[in-house]
């Protein structure tokens, strides 16, 4: 055995004890070539399986007078108190970015043959405020790209920035401001697509799809002739 493997293997035998090598869902051990779940856990999970659709439950809550959503893949239904929704818990809120990275990774091996990826020029990760980038210590999103983009070969660019958006109330403390603040989203100083691009913007999970319409505007109002095109890991279900 040489060194460069006897060391991978003691890293991994390190992380393994920081995080088992366990199912993300069941907590079975993972046998090899299984990733983050196991096999039936992944045969289980609730796909939207809607990549191919030209209107599906994404576009219905992107619809805009102002800008329009070319196409729209989800990887699996968000439901509250699923345990599926475990999965974006642990890598948003848990320090884990590695299941976000692995999981657009699958996704967009799972759906590439489709033809989704056809013609896209870039990737764009929905952008975190620096100052909550700076407390979680990273961007699920970027890592989503991320994975995506090592799947598809397609570059990850980080053309949008977020800024916070104060509410007009002045008889509110600083602090009370701060937690009130909602993110906008603008253009990063040196983002450039190309002429009749076409981008696919990225997020962990579509709710409302507020975020997602206020990046895709962004790039709309700055590159009028790009397409843009959305994909998230979890599509919650409104009830
Ligand atoms: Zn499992």
């Amino acid at each position: 055995m040489g060194l460069k493997s006897s060391l991978r293997e003691w890293i991994d035998d390190l992380l393994g004890v920081i995080y088992p090598n366990v199912c993300e869902i069941c907590n079975t051990p993972l046998v090899r070539g299984e990733k983050l779940l196991c096999t039936q856990c992944r045969i289980d999970m609730p796909r939207t399986g809607i990549h191919t659709d030209s209107f599906t439950v994404m576009h219905q809550r992107l619809v805009s007078t102002d800008v329009n959503i070319c196409r729209a893949a989800g990887y699996f239904y968000y439901y509250r108190d699923n345990p599926y929704a475990r999965l974006i818990q642990n890598a948003k809120y848990n320090g884990r970015p590695y299941i976000a990275r692995q999981l657009g990774y699958e996704y967009a091996n799972e759906i590439k043959d489709s033809g989704f990826f056809d013609g896209i020029d870039a990737i764009i990760p929905v952008p975190m405020h620096k100052l909550k980038l700076w407390s979680r210590g990273f961007n699920q999103s970027l890592h989503i790209a991320e994975g995506i983009s090592k799947a598809t070969g397609i570059a990850v660019s980080e053309a949008l920035r977020a800024t916070r958006r104060h509410s007009s109330q002045t008889t509110k403390g600083a602090y009370e401001r701060w937690l009130n603040a909602t993110e906008s989203y603008g253009l990063a100083p040196d983002a450039s697509l190309p002429e009749a691009g076409h981008v696919l913007i990225v997020d962990d999970v579509l709710t409302t799809g507020a975020t997602l319409l206020a990046c895709a505007r962004v790039i709309s109002e700055a590159f009028p002739s790009a397409r843009v095109s959305v994909l998230t890991l979890g599509v919650t279900h409104l009830r």
